[in-house]
């Protein structure tokens, strides 16, 4: 039994079967188990590569054949039928076919491993022609690999059919979306911190995870036994009796939790002195709008659409766009969706917008920066949204605001959307009538999120040009105190609760509330019950979170008064440390 350590960054508890999923560490030859339902589908890759090779090779020893008038050439048409035969030989397929079964690992490892092992017996031996036919299996393998590298479908995440425990070094958060849900019941990861986007997806799937582990895809065999605890942040590989035991416990605790969470459903929120607070869930893909209903949320006070464009197989042309936001309105029944436009970048990239080179990608080109420097694509998307708003209530919300000059640009592309609207007939808010056109959404709220240091200290000068705020504190924790919030060994750093953080976020409240809007936080501070109290005190007026997170930050709002809140902000801004901040919130 081993116990590991990391970041806890999706709760629940989880025991089962390790997947160990290897891709990146390899780059030359990928290296990955496989679940054993693929066995066949490796071995007919095999089976169409060795026929390309084939091919390939005959091609080439009718050639030298053709040019068979020297020694030389004679020579090359031998070595290469010898290949021809060798690619055919039913003892290296057999053999390759069973490693292949029993190992579970994809057939690129399986060919340049077996192929490894023989050239290695060859090459030891003291007979110069068993030596040489090390060349020719070389010669061999490469050549099938080279075609097994070239084509294209190979073992993806959404493939996983057992349930399992995924053990990775790193996930991209488009990896996330593939994996299949129904399957992948745990995540532990060499990398990543809680606010990385890897994290918040796990938490929005309901996937117990525990990131940062630093070695765990070194430290665990495929197939082992695996205890993944979310809430505290541990894995226990190979756990012993004692300790399956005790986790059986903790997870019948935590269901116990979850239930008499699920009851606080129908209470409001709201303080001891009658203060109506709105909770809202963040949601990354439409199905999640469900779970939002279930944990009793006023609303979507995020709805991140970029993962919209990021998801396999799905075309984002305005009309896809339109039936995805439509989905989630009408789920929502009527409750406000803010839709955040595409925050694309950093670690949120389209194959084809793929910037190669950016060396700080995270202060590149991303999020409201692409959406201004693509128009075509930042229209498409407004007009999806203008069109799906007819169906409920929504509202836009820009990402990565840096200054006025960003958001005047964004409203006046919306502006644009809804002139070219009006004159091409989609008159705004009118019914259809006989017209084909849809109708444009009117009276829509437009809110600029506040993540960038430099927006929170001019709040006063957007807050003229927004019909609301909210806060994105991942980012601005990442950007105000220089701390990559994908990065483990940093995320020590990454402190919601350091002094410079309460005055940007004081600071943007008070610039909302003195121009009439309101501030609201999406970032995963806001689902923090540890820090209900105190955002409450620094008048912040709507939380949106996880939605699973609801309940446990409601619970909090219905045992304070504003007027204790607010004394409790009061002496955390006083505060000369982080530290101090923390002992205070507890
Ligand atoms: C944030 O930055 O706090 C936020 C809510 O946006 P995202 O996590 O998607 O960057
Ligand atoms: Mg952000």
């Amino acid at each position: 039994m081993k116990k590991l350590t990391g970041i806890p960054a999706s709760p629940g508890i989880v025991t089962g079967k390790t997947f160990l999923y290897l891709e990146d560490d390899f780059p030359e030859i990928p290296h990955y188990f496989i679940p054993k339902t693929m066995v066949e589908t490796e071995w007919k890759r095999f089976e169409k590569a060795v026929g390309e090779a084939t091919e390939e090779i005959r091609g080439l020893r009718d050639q030298a054949a053709k040019e068979a008038t020297t020694a030389a050439a004679k020579e090359q048409a031998k070595i290469l039928e010898a290949h021809m035969m060798m690619l055919e030989d039913p003892d290296f397929q057999d053999q390759l076919k069973a490693r292949l079964s029993s190992s579970l690992q994809n057939i690129e490892w399986v060919v340049w491993d077996i192929s490894r092992e023989l050239t290695g017996k060859l090459l030891a031996s003291p007979d110069p022609l068993f030596r040489e036919r090390a060349a020719d299996i070389s010669d061999v393998s490469n050549r099938i690999l080279a075609k097994l590298l070239s084509l294209k479908k190979r073992f993806s995440l959404a493939d996983i059919s057992e349930d399992v425990i995924l053990v990775v070094h790193d996930l991209l958060p488009s990896d996330v979306l593939s994996l299949n849900r129904d399957h992948v019941k745990g995540l532990a990861m060499d990398m990543g911190g809680r606010t990385s986007h890897t994290a918040i997806l796990a938490r929005a799937f309901g996937i117990p995870a525990v990131l940062g582990l630093s070695s765990i895809s070194r430290e665990v065999e495929n197939g082992e036994a695996l205890v993944v605890d979310g809430d505290s942040g541990t894995v226990i590989i190979k756990p012993d009796k004692a300790a399956w035991q005790r986790y059986e416990e903790s997870l019948s605790k935590f269901q116990k939790r979850e239930k008499k969470f699920l009851s606080l459903r129908e209470l409001p929120a709201e303080t001891k002195d009658g203060r109506h607070i709105t909770l809202k869930a963040n949601i990354e893909v439409p199905e999640e709008a469900d779970q939002a209903i279930r944990y009793g949320a006023e609303g979507i006070g995020l709805y991140r659409s970029e993962f919209f464009f990021l998801t396999p197989g799905e075309s984002a042309d305005e009309e896809r766009q339109y039936l995805a936001y439509t989905q989630v309105l009408k789920t929502m029944g009527g409750l406000p969706v803010t839709i955040r436009t595409m925050d694309m970048g950093g670690d949120k990239v389209l194959p084809e917008h793929q910037v190669s080179g950016e060396k700080n990608p995270l202060l590149g080109w991303r999020a409201i920066r692409f959406s201004l420097a693509l128009p075509e694509i930042f229209k498409t998307q407004l007009r999806a949204i203008l069109r799906a708003g007819v169906n409920g209530n929504v509202k836009i919300m820009f990402p990565m605001i840096s200054g006025i000059e960003e958001l005047e640009a964004a409203l006046k592309i919306l502006d644009e959307v809804r002139a070219e609207g009006r004159a091409a007939g989609h008159a705004a808010g009118q019914p259809t009538g006989r017209s084909k056109k849809q109708p444009y959404a009117k009276n829509i709220e437009v809110g600029a999120m506040i993540e960038i240091p430099s927006a929170a200290m001019t709040a006063d000068i957007l807050a003229k040009k927004a019909d609301f705020f909210s806060l994105g504190t991942n980012d601005l924790i990442q950007y105000s105190l220089a701390v990559d919030r994908g990065n483990e060994r940093v995320n020590y750093l990454a402190q919601p609760l350091h002094p410079a953080m309460l005055r940007l976020i004081k600071n943007t409240i008070d610039a909302a509330h003195h121009q009439g809007i309101i501030a609201a936080m999406c970032g995963e501070m806001a689902g923090d019950p540890s820090m209900t109290a105190l955002l409450l005190g620094l008048g912040l007026d709507e939380f949106s979170m996880n939605a699973s997170a609801i309940p446990s930050v409601k619970e909090v709002i219905r045992r304070v008064d504003q007027q204790s809140c607010q004394a409790l902000a009061r002496e955390a801004l006083s505060c000369s440390s982080y530290q101090q901040v923390v002992k205070l919130v507890k």
